[in-house]
């Protein structure tokens, strides 16, 4: 049986560990931290086989000039970051075009209606139903005006056959009527559903990875070399031997891969959180995304989590709680806010390769390295069917959708 190391216990390393477990190899869990407790833990939520549309779509093009000279709360940046990776930017908005968002937007549907089925399979074996509601997404719009500014989405969801309502002010009233405020339109993914919590989800996951035989050892890995036919791990605490050698540290993944060699075009989105009470109780089963507002927010119950847009900056840059400040702002309007629940707001970040597409398959220059990482903004989504596909080229088997869109080898690293 050939044994393998999984670096990096995020949502995407547990889904990875999970498929070769059950496809009978001996598998080993790294990470110096509690598996799921990074990028995964603080999202909004949203397992979706309908987000479609990358972040570097014909339409950022358009509003390229505002998003650099206006902060908003959907989008900052730092200056000195952006100059210190002008190539990466300038790559990433070279894939804004019309042929890259529909190329995109296929190879992600696949992938994601994949990742719903195997994630409906993996919350049933794992006893989540009850962290999860049903329909899980919803996207609000106030004005006609950024409503028509959707219908490029819309195309594009309707060409593959998303499931989704659209919702006009009186159904949006009757049907979410704790929120205040008045909505032109609502669009309402019905296959989507919310992870009310995404570390119980993980947590939840990597029980069942640990009950069907997995190991996970708690070290960080310090460098990779391939020595006769097997791969010699060195962390901070051991060293040891293995077969096969699974990449999955998301934002980390530039960084634990220089050493070998390779130049990851991958930057960072950084997101925040917070966690409020209200006022009333909230019975809300969508995580809502406020489309003027640039934010998301979602409730179980009394309690609120609200996710800021993107922060284009260092991976270690101190924090910055503008965004997520006047998202809270701009939430209070919508739903009564009470107390904080938690002292200061999370911070994640979102990896992404600048064509907006994760990278999974074969390393291009060595043997036996796999990678599965940028998931970006839909990770969470993502991270089930990956791990389909990639524990799939691992058993040198042919993939059930076509993972081309997907191979490292589509950069020369
Ligand atoms: C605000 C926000 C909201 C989001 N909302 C959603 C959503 O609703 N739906 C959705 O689908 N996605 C969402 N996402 C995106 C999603 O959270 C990420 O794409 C996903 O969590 C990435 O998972 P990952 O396993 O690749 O990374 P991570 O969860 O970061 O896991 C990587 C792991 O690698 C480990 N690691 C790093 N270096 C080493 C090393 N040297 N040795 C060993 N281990 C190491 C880290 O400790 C970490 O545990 C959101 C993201 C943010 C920030």
């Amino acid at each position: 049986m050939k044994n393998i190391l999984i670096i990096g216990a995020g949502i995407v390393g547990i889904c990875t560990s999970i498929e070769l477990i059950k496809k009978g190899y001996s598998v080993t869990l790294m990470d110096p931290n509690e598996p799921g407790s990074q990028t995964s833990y603080g999202n909004a939520g949203v397992i979706t086989d309908s987000s479609l549309m990358i972040i570097n779509n014909p339409l950022l093009l358009k509003s390229l000039f505002q998003l650099i000279f206006k902060n908003h709360t959907s989008f900052r940046y730092s200056k000195s970051f952006v100059f210190s990776r002008l190539i990466w930017v300038l790559h990433f908005l070279a894939f804004s075009h019309k042929n890259h968002m529909k190329f995109a937007a296929k190879a992600l549907r696949e992938l994601q209606v994949l990742s719903l089925n195997t994630h409906q399979k993996l919350i049933k074996i794992t006893n989540s139903n009850n962290i999860i509601s049903k329909p899980g997404w919803l996207k609000l719009f106030k004005t006609s005006e950024s409503y028509k500014n959707y219908s490029l989405e819309l195309k594009i969801l309707n060409k593959h056959k998303a499931k989704y309502t659209i919702l006009n002010t009186m159904q949006i009233e009757k049907q979410f009527p704790d929120l205040e405020g008045k909505f032109f339109k609502g669009i309402l993914f019905k296959n989507s559903v919310r992870v009310k919590s995404p570390l119980e989800l993980s947590q939840k996951y990597f029980d069942y990875f640990i009950n069907s035989g997995g190991k996970f050892v708690q070290e960080s890995c310090k460098d990779l070399r391939y020595v006769e036919n097997k791969w010699l791990v060195l962390s901070d605490k051991n060293k040891s031997y293995f077969d096969e050698v699974v990449v999955s540290t998301g934002p980390w993944s530039k960084k634990i891969l220089l050493n070998l060699g390779y130049n990851i075009p991958l930057a960072w989105e950084r997101g925040y959180h917070h966690h409020f009470s209200t006022k009333k109780k909230i019975s809300i089963n969508p995580a809502i995304h406020d489309v003027e507002g640039g934010f998301v927010y979602s409730s179980n119950g009394s309690e609120v989590r609200v996710t800021s847009g993107v922060e284009l900056t260092f991976l270690d840059a101190i924090e910055n709680e503008i965004q997520i400040n006047e998202s809270i702002q701009k939430l209070r309007k919508i739903i009564p806010l009470n107390k904080k629940l938690i002292d200061k707001p999370w911070l994640g970040s979102r990896p992404t390769i600048i064509d907006s597409l994760p990278m999974i398959g074969k390393a291009p220059k060595h043997k036996n390295l796999w990678f599965n990482f940028g998931h970006n903004h839909i990770g969470l989504s993502t991270s089930a069917g990956s791990a389909v596909i990639l524990s799939e080229m691992i058993q040198n088997k042919k993939t059930g959708i076509n993972a081309d869109p997907f191979s490292p080898k589509r950069f020369s690293l």
